[in-house]
């Protein structure tokens, strides 16, 4: 296959961790599938099967999530619900600029609020082992990195590993 960016060259292919930065997170690695990478302009293309299934594995990783949930990761969730930030501030009855602090990192989600926020994704998903006692227990003060991995033929419970 001809390189979709540059289109100079072939790409060579390889099983690899991929860095899945374009889902809006940039602590989720998927483990051990095909990129091709172009020898002219180094651009990576990966292959990224159920896109569906693997959004959702990433969503009900967050919702059990131990650690309070990153600016990045409400966005991710909200979008999961196919909230747009009006949705968000009419579900949550409280101003649209409220949404955007939340989501920009300008101020902190309430605990509490979060822990509404992770049931309304949990019973929207159908997630049915989240506990809410494990959840948001812990301040996000070290760097967690989801490590998804394909088994046969889905997408896995992922893990969370803290940064080495
Ligand atoms: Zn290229």
């Amino acid at each position: 296959m001809k390189c979709p960016i540059c289109g100079r060259a072939e790409v060579t292919w390889n099983v690899r961790n991929y860095h899945y930065d374009a889902c809006g997170l940039d602590n989720v690695i998927l483990v051990g599938i095909t990129v091709g990478t172009c020898p002219e302009c180094n651009c990576l293309v990966p292959k990224i099967p159920q896109m569906e299934a693997l959004h959702d594995c990433i969503a009900h990783a967050l919702v059990k999530k131990e650690e309070r949930l990153t600016p990045a990761e409400i966005v991710f969730l909200r979008k999961s619900l196919g909230w747009s930030g009006t949705d968000f501030a009419a579900n949550m009855q409280c101003d649209k600029s409220q949404i955007s602090k939340w989501e920009n990192g300008k101020a902190n989600m309430g605990k509490q609020t979060e822990l509404l926020f992770r049931e309304i994704v949990a019973g929207r998903k159908k997630i049915t082992d989240y506990k809410r006692v494990d959840a948001a227990r812990k301040e996000a003060n070290k760097v967690v990195t989801l490590f998804v991995r394909m088994a046969d033929n889905y997408w896995a419970e992922p893990e969370w590993r803290e940064a080495a």
